[in-house]
């Protein structure tokens, strides 16, 4: 085994012999402990058949053990100071690529179609804070062929994206995740195994793209937006929220009786909804729509 980049002494080096200074604004905090690493990687699943995409290798810490398990590693860093680091401390990586780029810049589909002709890859990062969320509904929403996202993120984001209906971390941020994937928490990651320390925990959570579309037919755009209205003021009932800023062009009675028909009580509140009843809900408005179009 090489020796691992992730430790206290070894990351002070390498940052000390570059001259290199840490930037807030990049959400530079580096893994200095390589079992933490090690256990992405396990909770990743990768194997040699997987092409990876890793977003912000740093100083190539998650990278090197990347590289050793997988078949080949896209690695995507903004900071081009990073740069010519990376190439040195994985110059022995053959199955790496680095490019300086920004994430949200970055042609994903390019890199699938082009690294793994086509076929869903794999995306493992110690992620910038900062975009946390662009970066994972970009690879959602846009239906990214992607089979896995094994990611650190701050604790509390990684709450909200398995929290179930009925829980405070409940929001649309768990109900747009779970929309597309399963989510399970691996493990919590106390800020002394960053250098610097970040202020808050972090977690190491696994999303695992549905294979098949949780609902057999639904208008997304729709489902969407009623999820957004219905936490958009949370203190509010699903029934005054919808109407007052569905925009949806349904009467207060039209929207009791589409509750009403998938079971909701008038007074419910839509953080008392799951990802089912939301998509039954979304159905139905789109039925009443549908037939009042038709009038
Ligand atoms: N992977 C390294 C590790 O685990 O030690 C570094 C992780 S650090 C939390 C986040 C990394 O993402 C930094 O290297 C930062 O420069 C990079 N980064 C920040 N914004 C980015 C963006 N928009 N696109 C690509 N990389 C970005």
């Amino acid at each position: 085994m090489t020796q691992r980049i992730a430790t206290p002494s070894k990351t002070k080096e390498i940052i000390e012999a570059n001259g290199f200074y840490f930037k807030k604004n990049f959400g530079q905090n580096f893994l200095i402990d390589s079992n933490i690493l090690e256990n992405i990687v396990e909770s990743g699943e990768i194997t040699k058949q997987d092409c990876v995409l890793e977003i912000g290798p740093g100083i190539g810490s998650l990278t090197q053990i990347l590289s050793e398990r997988a078949k080949k590693v896209i690695a995507v860093e903004i900071d081009s100071h990073l740069i010519p680091i990376l190439q040195q401390t994985l110059e022995h990586c053959h199955n790496v690529e680095i490019r300086n780029e920004d994430i949200l810049k970055t042609d994903i589909n390019s890199i699938i179609e082009k690294e793994n002709n086509g076929k869903p890859i794999k995306v493992v990062a110690n992620l910038p804070y900062y975009i946390t969320t662009p970066i994972l509904m970009d690879l959602l929403e846009n239906h990214r062929k992607v089979e896995t996202i094994t990611v650190m993120v701050q604790k509390e984001v990684a709450q909200r994206m398995q929290a179930q209906a009925g829980q405070k971390e409940y929001g649309a941020l768990s109900v747009a995740v779970q929309y597309y994937c399963h989510a399970n928490m691996n493990m919590i990651v106390q800020p002394s195994c960053f250098m610097p320390k970040p202020k808050v925990a972090s977690a190491v959570i696994t999303l695992r793209l549905r294979k098949e579309p949780v609902f057999e037919k639904i208008d997304e755009a729709l489902f969407f937006h009623v999820v957004k209205c219905a936490f958009g003021q949370r203190r509010k009932t699903l029934l005054n929220s919808l109407y007052n800023q569905g925009g949806l062009g349904l009467t207060k009675q039209e929207l009791t009786e589409a509750m009403k028909a998938v079971g909701l009580k008038e007074m419910v509140r839509g953080e008392a909804l799951t990802l089912e009843q939301f998509g039954a809900l979304t159905n139905q408005i789109a039925k009443i729509k549908q037939e009042a179009s038709m009038d």
